[in-house]
């Protein structure tokens, strides 16, 4: 290789093709030939650092595969190079075959100098050159679990960019926006119907983070599942809909889960379960989000919502809770602090509870109720006999 086509100056790979060539790499593998050096320069290239024994590099490899295969489906410019961490040859071999891009020769030296090169401190990591040929990009691994192919050029102008969507769509977004994309356009009841999602605008939506193997999650299905079901029974039939963003390990336990849900779900296998989970930040399970009709997010914190105070909470915003709580004070207001029972031996105090059974008539109740503090025994403030203030 002549020295003018090394130094030709800011074509991207321009350092790296004067990198390899100085350690006597002579050409780089395709899956169907060997390429020149050459070839690289002006491409966008990413280096990608991995090994075949490397867990983490297991699970990324196929989101780095299904990048690839997109942007060559858009014509999108992108040379990806392997650079290896095998151990030997052999295993670089079975690593190798699964990949439609570019690598350099398996040689137990190299990747060392080209890691301390691009400063590469783990693996798997992702290096993007710029197109000036010297400076890179930051490791985009992250970028592309987030974003998948949307994190294409993968530059820092564009982790801005994807940034700020998701925080517009935080703000608010219209449902066909947040749950829509170019592959898919509906959502699915637990018998399989397909639901287009043009038929939830206008609805306040519940988007349900929760997944079967979570045992609170189970628990608190079963309290949304009473307050949906209250509310689907009344007036509000038309006006809510509440949609399952799974995160269960698998098609099945996603089915399971399902089943015993009234309401309905995202796909499982739409990566716009993934995108939500990260728009709206949610760091665990169960969560509930409230989307308003107008498309605007309405509470992050539906499942405390639920939790307290059921359908009662409908439409959930915050004006709603300030209301259902000033009537519980002002409910408070007119009891009594204490009364005596003549059923019970000790004094009952008034007590705000979030779920108790009557000692009286044996049905649940909630909020307010009159508590003995020396044993577990609650009354109905309107189940109290002979009642004394004192
Ligand atoms: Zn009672
Ligand atoms: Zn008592």
């Amino acid at each position: 290789m002549a020295d003018t086509d090394i130094q030709s100056g800011c074509i991207g790979g321009s350092s790296l093709v004067a990198s390899l060539a100085s350690e006597e790499v002579e050409f780089l593998l395709s899956p169907r030939a060997k390429v020149p050096l050459q070839s690289l320069h002006g491409k966008k290239i990413c280096l990608f650092f991995s090994a075949n024994w490397c867990r983490p590099c297991k699970s990324f490899t196929p989101l780095l595969l299904q990048l690839f295969d997109t942007l060559r489906k858009k014509r999108q410019e992108l040379e990806i190079i392997f650079i290896s961490f095998d151990h030997d040859e052999q295993e670089f071999n079975d690593y190798y075959k699964c990949m439609p891009w570019l690598a350099v020769p398996f040689n137990s030296n190299l990747h060392r100098k080209l890691s301390e090169k691009y400063h590469v401190d783990r693996i798997p990591s992702l290096i993007p050159l710029n197109p000036d040929g010297v400076s890179v990009e930051d490791d985009s691994i992250d970028l592309v679990e987030d974003y998948g192919a949307e994190a294409y050029p993968f530059t820092a102008l564009r982790r801005e960019q994807l940034k700020a969507i998701d925080h517009a769509k935080r703000r608010g977004a219209k449902i066909e926006e947040l749950l829509a994309h170019d592959e898919q356009s509906y959502v699915v009841s637990r018998d399989g119907r397909k639901v287009p999602i043009s038929q939830l605008v206008g609805k306040t939506i519940g988007l349900y983070f929760g997944a079967y193997w979570c045992p609170p999650c189970r628990a608190f299905t079963g309290q949304l599942t009473e307050a949906y079901n209250e509310l689907i029974g009344t007036t509000k039939r038309d006006s809510l809909e509440i949609i399952l963003v799974s995160t269960d390990r698998d098609l099945k336990e996603f089915e399971v889960n399902m089943s015993s849900m009234p309401w309905l779900a995202i796909p499982y296998e739409d990566r716009i379960r993934q995108d939500l989970g990260r728009i709206f930040n949610v760091k665990g399970i169960p969560a509930l989000i409230f989307i308003g009709p107008e498309g605007k997010t309405v509470s992050t914190n539906g499942k405390e919502m639920i939790s307290l105070y059921g359908a009662k909470s409908f439409p959930f915003t915050e004006s709603r809770i300030a209301e259902i709580e000033e009537t519980l004070k002002r409910e408070g207001e007119k009891l009594p602090q204490q009364v005596k029972d003549m059923k019970h031996e000790h004094v009952l105090k008034l007590d705000m509870a979030k779920a108790y059974v009557c000692d009286e008539c044996k049905k649940q109740g909630k909020y307010w109720a009159f508590s003995c503090e020396v044993c577990d025994y609650d009354l109905h403030p309107t189940c109290v006999q002979d009642q004394q203030e004192l």
